[in-house]
């Protein structure tokens, strides 16, 4: 498989460096919100990613953390801690925010078929690793205390941008977000790997530690929970591309200094869902959940379908028009799915099965290509194939896709031959109720649905179209 590296910045092959196993680690939520749908893009595209590494027969272990301290609201060293602001909007204590929005994320991911990682592990667990990497970094002379803070001596470095150009001379004008004045700082892209100094007093969460009481900063908790659960050598890691810096760029830093050796071979960075006013960003407090999608009538799985439909590395603009568009192919799908469900057998043609499996894996081998991997399914819907290598073919597909697509095409399959035992004077309020619709006259479109309830029928407006049930 071709994978492009943040790292090398183009496509390379993908050799994880022990045969047949990857460790892959990701960036876990911050807990003191819900997950935006722009973050589950990320998560998506992730999760397609582990499965197509597990679907050509790779042993993954994923582990992700859960951020709940130390993320403050500008990514570097300035703003307040993401989870003390959480708490206070809510009045609520920060452990309980924590397990609120661990629970919630946790919850859309199940709904979006984004499998849980193997390892999970949030930040607040692993204070005594942290402690431990920090005190090897302040020995091997990586790090300085000053002012009561740790920080990380980026000098002693050779290289520290790993992943973008930037320039010392930017930096010193302050053009970036997460580069403040900090006096105690010994070069200007130093960060903090342990605050003591807290800037917030009412701290809730602090920790007893050999520089004094107090907590991590944000990017030493990827770099311990990795080393400690995947060992000191990585195969990939993961993000959204505004963990690329600082976050990431810090990670290696310490991560290596720590090591004495490289640590990461591959970096995939999963590009942003934007609004037409830009970054879909919990802190804007703008910004749409899973939970609202299902509100408006839309099924999770849609919003992951129309994720596919674009490249991981480029950027995705969201509308209701767009995932209205996405609602009309999935349903055109299903559709097309639904017949094969209940067509029996036949013999699987071995050489035409392998012909439409290479669309798809050729597809997913090239940079993890989803768009072309759905143009794939339906070249398997249009060839000459018989139902069966159909159905085997759309069966495996959907082990990466995680759409749903047997499932929902056999219930298609199924309300329509309830549909056949549906009286004609049902049926045909249904169409009226329809067509008053249409026309925007909703009064008269729900006197109908009555008529319609009094004979003993529910019916339903969903974006998947008109659902009638029996009561
Ligand atoms: P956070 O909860 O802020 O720590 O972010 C969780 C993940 O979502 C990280 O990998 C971010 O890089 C990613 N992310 C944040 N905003 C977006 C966005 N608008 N589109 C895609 N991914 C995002
Ligand atoms: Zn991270």
């Amino acid at each position: 498989m071709q994978l492009y590296n943040s790292l090398s910045h183009k496509k390379e092959d993908f050799i994880p460096r022990f045969e047949g196993k990857v460790s892959m680690y990701t960036c876990g939520p911050t807990v003191y919100h819900f997950a935006h749908i722009g973050n589950l893009r990320s998560y998506i595209m992730e999760d397609i990613l582990e499965k197509y590494l597990r679907f050509t027969g790779l042993d993954v272990k994923r582990v992700m953390n859960i951020t709940d301290v130390g993320h403050l609201t500008s990514d570097g060293d300035t703003g307040d801690d993401k989870m003390l602001k959480g708490a206070k909007r809510e009045h609520k204590t920060v452990m309980e925010i924590a397990e609120f929005y661990t629970n919630a994320f946790f919850n859309d991911c199940k709904k979006l078929n984004i499998k849980t990682p193997d390892v999970v592990v949030p930040a607040t667990s692993y204070i005594d690793e942290f402690i431990k990497v920090i005190s090897s970094l302040l020995e091997k002379g990586y790090a300085y205390q000053a002012g009561g803070n740790i920080y990380f001596d980026t000098s002693k470095l050779d290289k520290y941008y790993v992943f973008n150009d930037f320039k010392e001379e930017d930096l010193a004008v302050g053009v970036r977000d997460g580069v403040e004045n900090d006096e105690y700082k010994r070069n200007k892209a130093d960060f903090v790997l342990w605050f003591t100094r807290s800037k917030f007093d009412d701290q809730e969460l602090k920790w007893d530690s050999p520089w004094g009481v107090g907590y991590p900063g944000w990017h030493i908790e990827c770099s311990c929970i990795s080393m400690k659960n995947l060992g000191e050598y990585l195969d990939l890691h993961c993000g959204g591309i505004d963990n690329a810096f600082p976050h990431h760029t810090n990670e290696i830093a310490q991560s290596e200094a720590y090591l004495g050796h490289e640590w990461c071979n591959y970096w995939f960075h999963v590009h942003h869902l934007n609004t037409n006013s830009g970054k879909m960003s919990k802190s804007s407090g703008e910004f749409l959940t899973v939970s609202l999608l299902e509100e408006k009538g839309y099924l999770p799985v849609v919003y992951r379908f129309f994720c596919l439909l674009s490249h991981y590395r480029k950027s995705l603009v969201f509308s209701w028009e767009n995932l209205d568009n996405a609602v009309v192919s999935y349903n055109k799908l299903i559709a097309k799915i639904a017949p094969l469900t209940k067509e029996q057998g036949g013999d699987i043609d071995k050489v035409e099965y392998d012909r439409l499996m290479k669309l798809f894996t050729d597809a997913l081998d090239n940079d993890l290509n989803t768009s072309l991997a759905i143009t794939a399914l339906y070249d398997v819907l249009k060839s000459g194939a018989n139902a069966a290598v159909k159905l085997a073919l759309i069966k495996e597909f959907d082990k990466v896709l995680g759409l749903d697509l047997i499932e929902n095409a056999a219930k298609a399959a199924e309300s329509e031959d309830n549909t056949d035992d549906i009286p004609e004077d049902v049926m045909a309020l249904v169409e009226e109720r329809k067509a008053a619709r249409k026309d925007k006259n909703f009064a008269l479109a729900d006197e109908i649905r009555a008529k319609i309830e009094a004979l003993g029928y529910e019916v339903k407006e969903t974006r998947q179209g008109t659902v009638l049930t029996k009561k």
